[in-house]
This record gives structure tokens, sequence and C-alpha cells, in this order.
């Protein structure tokens, strides 16, 4: 048996009673390693269903948080996901492993660089770049799916506009302290059908679209 399997399974099985079902997301989190995106002196907690801290202020999500998250974004094989705040990378390495071709974008240079160097040596393919993800990556739009994981104070508009139709942009918005998650479909390019879901806790999406950097 490998290193945490048990607990990783565990955290599975918590997953599931609180309940995630999509048997996409529910796989990715039985295989990928969380304790490999955790600080080392952290370890040990990688497999409880919290937050943890990655330094420069920031954290890697609670599990139930990215796995809810995931689900709520209902992606197909093979779909093109945009991540707004790549963080620790497990998010985007957990779309990665459900088969995604994966878009991340992070603010903090010194976050986005050590992710990068993380990703590649686990062999992990997702394209990230530096920078403010408030206005999204145009480039490579359409997106079939848009997750964000920072709050942010309104529904940045770039965003809408990068959504394919029938693609899904999952977003915390509120306050600093406590937002509500926002399940927006594009129906057309005029059209968006909205579900929320109350209660989650982020750090603040920084940027154009965002909140103001203090
Ligand atoms: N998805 C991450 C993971 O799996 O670890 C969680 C990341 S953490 C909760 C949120 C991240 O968003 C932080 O690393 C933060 O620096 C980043 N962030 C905040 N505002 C941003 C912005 N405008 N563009 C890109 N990243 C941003």
């Amino acid at each position: 048996m490998g290193i945490f399997e048990r607990e990783r399974q565990e955290l599975v099985d918590i997953l599931t009673e609180k309940g995630i079902y999509d048997l996409a997301v529910i796989k990715a989190i039985g295989e990928v390693e969380r304790h490999r995106f955790v600080p080392k002196a952290m370890r040990h907690h990688s497999y409880r269903d919290v937050a943890l801290p990655i330094g420069y202020g920031q954290t890697i999500s609670q599990p139930y948080t990215v796995a809810y998250m995931t689900q709520a974004l209902e992606l197909k094989q093979n779909s093109k996901v945009l991540e707004i705040g790549t963080g620790s990378g497990y998010q985007a390495a957990l779309l990665f492993n459900m088969g995604m071709n994966v878009y991340s974008i992070e603010r903090q240079f010194e976050i986005y660089d050590r992710t990068r160097r993380l990703l590649d040596e686990l062999g992990i393919r997702v394209n990230t770049k530096c920078g403010d993800g408030t206005i999204g990556w145009d480039e490579f739009a359409p997106y079939d799916g848009i997750i964000v994981t920072a709050g942010s104070p309104s529904v940045p508009e770039s965003l809408k506009k990068q959504l394919a139709i029938n693609g899904r942009l999952v977003i915390p918005v509120g306050s600093k302290n406590s937002q509500i998650l926002k399940i927006i479909t594009k129906l057309d390019n005029e059209e968006f059908s909205i579900r929320d879901v109350p209660e989650f806790s982020f750090v603040p999406l920084i940027g154009r679209e965002g909140w103001n950097q203090k």
C-alpha cells in the first residue's frame, strides 16, 4: 500500500458521505496525492477535510469545497477548463486527472513559480500563467468550464464572455469573509441561469474585476 493511501480512501469516504456523487471527481480525489501539494510541515494533515496554509497568505482549499465546485462544473471528458487561482496546483491536478484540458492563472509570482515547477516534476500537464485571472485568458477562450477559487465582490464580465454556450462558471461571490457559490450556466450570449449555494469561505480574488489590492 502506497504512502497515505488509507488516509486518501478515508477522505473519499468522508466526501461521499457529505454528498459528493460524481464518479470522476471521486476517482480523482482517490488518486491525486494531496500531500504533494501541501507544505512538508503540514503533510500529516493532508487528508483531513480542511483548508491548509500554503504560504504567502494563501491556502489549499478544503477538499469538500474542491470536490463540490468540480462536480458543479458538470464536465465531459476533454473539456477545456479555466481555473482562476492556481495556488498549490491541487485543483488543477484533479482536473488533469479527470482528463480535462486545463488552463490556470495565478496572480502571485512566488506561488505561480513554485507550483509550475511542482506540476512539471509530477508530470501534470496544465497550461499556467502568472497574471490577473479576473480578466480571464482570452487567447484560449471559449471554455466549457471556469472555476474561480478565490472570493469575488461580483461576477467578472470577462469570465462570462469567455464561457462557451452551455458552459458553466463556478465562482464564490460576497464579502471578504463569506461568500455564496454561484453556479452560472451560459444559455446564449446574453442569457445566463444562476444557482446560488450558500456559505463558503475563500481568500479574496484580487484584480481589475475583483477586490482592490490593499
Ligand atoms: N485552487 C487552489 C488550490 O488548489 O490550491 C486554491 C487557491 S487559493 C484558495 C486562491 C488563489 O487565488 C491564491 O493563490 C491567490 O493568490 C489567487 N488569486 C487571487 N486573486 C487572483 C487573481 N485575480 N488572479 C489569479 N489568481 C488569484
